[in-house]
């Protein structure tokens, strides 16, 4: 936390707004607005749940398909679940670990041969990494297929000189407690389309009609932000900036000191490309180490109470997905094998990271 969340809290308990309503809420979705550069911000209960809204939205319904990037976290794609539709996965390119605009065509191709069009394309801007945008958007355009950009890992990048969670038809951002600014669990849909942010709000708040009493015509979510939440989250705004430089400074400690290592490689930023560093992630090509693999540099460091992960794993090889389709190659099952995310929280020391490096220089010095 900065310095402010606390009196934003405090002031939220004095004036006794304890409810997913006060005046929080506007001021938080207001310098949300003004950050991302944006028309319209609904604040909900979490990323997923923006993410819901976006597809309800989108009138997504069962029948439907819906694009969604493979490798990523598992709620970027449970949504079009919810809805009955059907996820349609592709795989990733290796500049930018996002979506690649070659796959991406090869999919829309070869649905349109089938007479299908996708209500949506999901974007993901994969640890920070902002997606070639301006590829996507043209590609989608040729389609007439709206994106979703899904930012939540990516608050505080920008592609050409423009914030990510600007683009696409909507944008969903995240506030869960491992995001790079949190409160504590949290999310907002975004758009220039006002009608659209209006619409999710009247849908996050049950979908209550205009009436003295409750009237219904509409299937209504109890998504909406709570002012507590909110508060924390006016707190946050004020530091993101603070915590991206943080990130890219945990970044280049890590870069500095292990890039030169054979068979470790980092993610370089393409030109027009900043991302955020929410995580920094390393691979290891164990053809280049003497056989050392990610894993036995994920349990070295375990094993010095440091906690590490591999990247995502790709959607289309999970279980629960597994009978859907996908477009692409091996890229992405390429990054799940041998990339791993180092510790990258904004309170890491010097001597913190320090000690990471150590480990991983340790390990590739050792015999197997
Ligand atoms: C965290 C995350 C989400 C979901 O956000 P929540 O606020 O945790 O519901 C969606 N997509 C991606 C890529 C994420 O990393």
């Amino acid at each position: 936390m900065g310095e402010n969340e606390f009196k934003y809290v405090q002031e939220a308990f004095d004036t006794n707004w304890i409810a997913p309503a006060g005046p929080s809420i506007p001021l938080f979705e207001k310098s949300l607005k003004d950050y991302f550069h944006v028309g319209a911000v609904a604040a909900v209960h979490s990323g997923t749940a923006a993410l819901h809204l976006a597809l309800v939205n989108l009138d997504v319904k069962a029948g439907d398909y819906v694009i969604c990037q493979s490798i990523t976290f598992a709620a970027s794609a449970n949504p079009i679940v919810y809805q009955g539709a059907t996820p349609v996965f592709v795989d990733s390119e290796t500049d930018t670990w996002n979506i690649s605009p070659e796959s991406l065509k090869e999919a829309l191709e070869d649905l349109s041969q089938k007479d299908i069009k996708p209500k949506a394309v999901i974007v993901v801007h994969l640890y920070g990494m902002p997606a070639k945008m301006a590829e996507l958007e043209s590609i989608c355009a040729e389609y007439d297929v709206p994106i979703i950009e899904d930012a939540a890992e990516a608050a505080g990048s920008n592609y050409l000189g423009k914030k990510c969670g600007g683009f696409g038809r909507m944008s969903v951002i995240s506030f869960n407690g491992n995001k790079i600014i949190t409160t504590s669990g949290g999310g907002a849909l975004m758009s220039n389309d006002w009608h659209l942010i209006e619409h999710a709000r009247f849908l996050s708040t049950q979908a209550k009609d205009n009436a003295p009493h409750y009237q219904h015509s509409h299937i209504g979510y109890n998504y909406r932000m709570s002012n507590v939440s909110a508060s924390i989250g006016r707190g946050q705004m004020e530091v993101l900036d603070e915590r991206v430089r943080k990130r890219r400074s945990n970044f280049d400690f890590y870069h500095t000191n292990l890039d030169q290592l054979p068979g470790i490689s980092f993610l370089d930023e393409p030109y027009g490309h900043y991302s955020n560093r929410w995580l920094t992630t390393i691979m290891v090509d164990p053809a280049k180490t003497n056989g050392i693999t990610r894993e036995h540099i994920r349990i070295a460091l375990e094993a010095s109470n440091i906690e590490s992960r591999p990247l995502w794993k790709p959607l289309h090889l999970q279980p629960v997905f597994r009978e859907f389709p996908y477009y692409g190659g091996k890229v992405s099952e390429t990054l799940f094998q041998n990339g791993l995310c180092l510790p990258s929280g904004s309170n890491l020391t010097d001597s913190n990271l320090k000690r990471v490096v150590q480990v991983i220089k340790e390990t590739l010095s050792s015999k197997l």
